[in-house]
């Protein structure tokens, strides 16, 4: 077949969910998918996801750009590609990812870091030549930090995208698109955690859940997990946790709790993961004096935080990630094999399984108790 043979890829007619302005209700909508450009792909979804960071975006965090099509967990298959796009066929299940890993920048070939400077994180809505792919009523819709997941169609630059080559089961990979693999990477490629080591997870989300899983398997050997939620302590049992911690069930500041729990001394590393800014100057106290870690992940409303002078003065390190530090296309897959030998297990994050129509109603179900994952089923 010759080259003339392919019809090119035409306007795709779908339904996605459309934030169209912050506090907004989200609607489902018939949108169009334009083809792909040179360097982009068209993704047909199987799954997608929910994360916290939806929720920032709808409501106009970090960038005021509507409307716009949220979501950036998901797998999906490759249904159409521009003709400068390598690596890629149409068939393979790829993951988004919000931030790219060229290979070959100075930050790429560091281990100290995964924010790629060629593929960095996009707050535009924009593909790479500044303009979108999708539009609903006549209007262009914005994506959302180069992925768009919550639509039956949508189109991203191959940079930020990964195969997946292991068999794992999609929603599972949808996860790991971003919650849970930023947990777990938190704990591996940000804190480096040592055989022995003592943890404390703020916060029994995907992403600390994640945390606790990577903190387990790297040979921590206290991991103390800290929700409001009593539902959340069998979750955590179940990625490892040893260690249960209620806040509303007693008097005393999180900090005093896990000193008593760590013989006064606080442990090695806390993990923020709430995004509830007054408690990163708490999870910064948990640690120890002289070479306790704080980790921040959690995204908050808030842009500003304070921190207890005297605390840093004492040794401790704080350190912020994105994405847990996680290089996608070195260390997605590790992960993808990891979930393929079942050596990382995913059945208990997925809490509710939904479909396109029910998403509008997403904040209500992430209200339940029980709720830790919502899967969006295409
Ligand atoms: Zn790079
Ligand atoms: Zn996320």
């Amino acid at each position: 077949m010759s080259n003339q043979d392919i019809t090119p890829p035409q306007v795709i007619t779908c339904r996605a969910v459309v934030c169209w302005g912050p506090d907004q209700p989200l609607k489902l909508e018939e949108i169009t998918v334009d083809p792909p450009k040179a360097s982009e792909v068209r993704v047909k979804l199987l799954y997608a996801s929910v994360c916290h960071s939806d929720l920032l975006g709808s409501r106009g965090k970090p960038v005021q750009v509507f409307p716009r099509i949220l979501g950036h967990e998901g797998v999906g298959e490759v249904e159409s590609l521009g003709s400068e796009v390598t690596g890629f066929k149409i068939g393979d299940v790829v993951v988004p990812v919000y931030i790219g890993e060229c290979g070959s920048c100075s930050n790429c070939k560091k281990d100290k870091t995964n924010l790629c400077l060629v593929n960095p994180l996009s707050l535009n809505g924009l593909l790479r030549d500044g303009t979108s792919r999708m539009s609903a009523q006549g209007k262009p819709l914005f994506h959302f930090l180069s992925c768009s997941t919550w639509s039956e169609y949508t189109v991203i630059d191959a940079s930020y995208l990964v195969r997946v080559d292991s068999a794992v089961e999609p929603r599972h990979a949808s996860f790991l698109s971003c919650g849970f693999s930023t947990g777990y990477g938190a704990a591996w490629k940000e804190a480096h955690i040592e055989p022995g080591s003592t943890v404390a997870v703020l916060g029994l989300g995907a992403v600390g859940l994640g945390v606790i899983k990577g903190s387990s398997i790297l040979g921590a050997t206290t991991i103390i997990g800290v929700d409001l939620n009593e539902a959340k302590r069998g979750k955590g049992e179940a990625f490892g946790m040893t260690h249960f911690l209620n806040p509303n069930q007693s008097e005393k500041s999180i900090t005093e709790l896990i000193q008593e729990m760590t013989g006064g001394m606080g442990v090695d590393y806390c993990f923020e993961c709430t995004g509830v800014t007054g408690l990163v100057s708490q999870a910064v106290d948990s640690t120890k004096p002289g070479g306790g870690m704080a980790v921040i992940i959690g995204a908050g409303d808030e842009n500003e935080l304070h921190i207890n002078f005297m605390s840093l003065i004492m040794g401790r390190t704080i350190k912020g990630t994105i994405f847990g530090g996680i290089k996608p296309r070195s260390d997605l897959p590790v992960l993808f094999d990891k979930c393929e030998r079942k050596e990382i297990q995913l059945d208990q994050l997925a809490s509710h399984e939904i479909s396109l129509e029910e998403l509008p109603n997403v904040e209500e179900i992430l209200k339940e108790a029980d709720c830790v994952k919502i899967s969006i089923k295409f």
